[in-house]
């Protein structure tokens, strides 16, 4: 589904991302690992051209994004969910105006469809209940939760996850890790980076870890958690496991 290739990406002479080589197949879940700074948010945002790659191509779906205008950018990020850490609901919307907005909005689907759909997936995220709340008296589990409903309510082709725990409390990280794992069985193609590291290794077809800029390691969950081949890994894995 996405091919990246000598993916480089500068902030001025701070090379953030180093010669990124990879493939990520339709129906397969990576979770990306590694210190922070490594460059996982920035390697993430170059997937789908927020950040605009320095060398290197990234395909889409057999189409080369770093080509494109920001006309056909904008046609094909559609068909690429994005969660961030921060949820960003709309806070004067109620909870299914926030889900509703975009198919509306964007791909023109009437308010009737656009509620049909919304409220599947507000009760695929357990909040079909909370549909009419505002977004702030919500917790933020749920909240995240929303977000993601609202990210699926575009019907991508795949979601792309930037620690969408790392805000919350931690009595509220597990039912969003189980929304991702939910969403992750019903056949999404997802990354994810997490520092979640159950999460990494339960869910995940590939775990990926980033150091420096670089991808280091990209193997199966066992492979990069128990056998781990570079000393940066090893090291990362040591601190936190
Ligand atoms: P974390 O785990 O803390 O989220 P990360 O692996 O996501 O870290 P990035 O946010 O991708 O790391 O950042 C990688 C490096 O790029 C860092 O050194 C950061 O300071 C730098 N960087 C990120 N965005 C910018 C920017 N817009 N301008 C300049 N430098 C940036
Ligand atoms: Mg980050």
């Amino acid at each position: 589904i996405i091919e990246v290739k000598h993916l480089k990406k500068n902030y001025g002479d701070k090379e953030v991302l180093k010669d990124i080589n990879a493939v990520i197949e339709k129906g397969k879940v990576i979770t990306v690992i590694g210190p922070s700074g490594s460059g996982k948010s920035t390697f993430l945002r170059c997937l789908n051209l927020l950040e605009k790659p320095t060398s290197g191509q990234v395909i889409f779906e057999g189409t080369e994004l770093t080509d494109l205008k920001e006309e056909e950018l904008d046609q094909l990020r559609q068909k690429m969910g994005m969660v961030f850490q921060s949820f960003n609901l709309f806070p004067n919307m109620s909870v299914i105006e926030n889900v509703k907005l975009a198919p509306m909005k964007v791909k023109g689907m009437s308010d009737q469809e656009a509620g049909d759909l919304a409220h599947e997936l507000l009760a695929k995220v357990g909040l079909d209940d909370f549909a009419d709340h505002s977004p702030a008296s919500l917790s933020g589990g749920q909240q995240q939760r929303v977000a993601i409903a609202r990210a699926l309510a575009m019907q991508p082709d795949m979601m792309l996850f930037d620690e969408p725990t790392s805000a919350l409390d931690p009595e509220m990280v597990g039912e969003v890790l189980k929304t991702m794992q939910d969403l992750a069985q019903t056949g999404m193609t997802m990354v994810v980076v997490t520092h979640e590291m159950g999460f990494a290794r339960k869910v995940a077809d590939e775990v990926w870890f980033m150091a420096d800029g670089y991808l280091l390691e990209q193997g199966s969950p066992d492979q990069v958690f128990d056998h781990p081949q570079s000393d940066r890994a090893k090291d990362f894995l040591a601190k936190i496991l």
